[in-house]
């Protein structure tokens, strides 16, 4: 007869399951009738409580998705016909452009500012719009809905790095 792996109690017949250990981890289990049901009642709990774990953070991704459409970046303090109802205080978002930018930006020194600069501008365009999504996720964690008095530095690191720089004020604007 075989043994239960849960009760250690002998049965003829078992069920195999996949449970899991104490640190979490999935195993194969074999289980007699009754830690069967016990762990089928658990199971399903487990997936109801999965579902709605999927479901709340499906939501809680819209909501942020949302937000972050709706915000309002400006350079200046104030806003025309909005009132600044909080302030949460100065948030900055920073992305390191690549090694090797500034070497690339002097081998075409004479293409800086013309037209041809185009990785340099492709570069910055995309840092810039990663760091504009950086800035406002911190916003929004602040529960901040717009950012006020924001300034867009590029700074060096060393000898061959770039860092862009974004800041500014979260505030909540009604
Ligand atoms: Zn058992």
């Amino acid at each position: 007869m075989a043994k239960c792996e849960k009760c250690g109690e002998k049965v003829k017949g078992l069920f195999d399951v996949t449970d899991f250990d104490e640190y979490g981890v999935e195993v194969g289990r074999s289980y007699c009738e009754k830690c069967y049901g016990i762990w089928k009642e658990e199971e399903m709990v487990r997936i109801e409580n999965k579902a709605e774990k999927d479901r709340s953070m499906e939501e809680k991704r819209v909501v942020m998705k949302k937000s972050l459409e709706e915000m309002i970046i400006v350079t200046t303090d104030k806003m025309e016909n909005k009132h600044i109802e909080k302030y949460f205080g100065f948030i900055s978002a920073e992305v390191v452009l690549g090694t090797g930018i500034i070497s690339e930006s002097l081998a075409g020194i004479s293409d800086i500012f013309g037209k041809e600069s185009k990785a340099f501008d492709k570069k910055i365009n995309t840092s810039k719009n990663i760091i504009l999504q950086k800035l406002k996720v911190r916003c929004a964690e602040l529960g901040g809905n717009a950012v006020i008095g924001a300034k867009y530095d590029l700074e060096t690191i060393g000898k061959n790095m770039i860092m862009a720089v974004l800041s500014g004020t979260a505030v909540h604007i009604v």
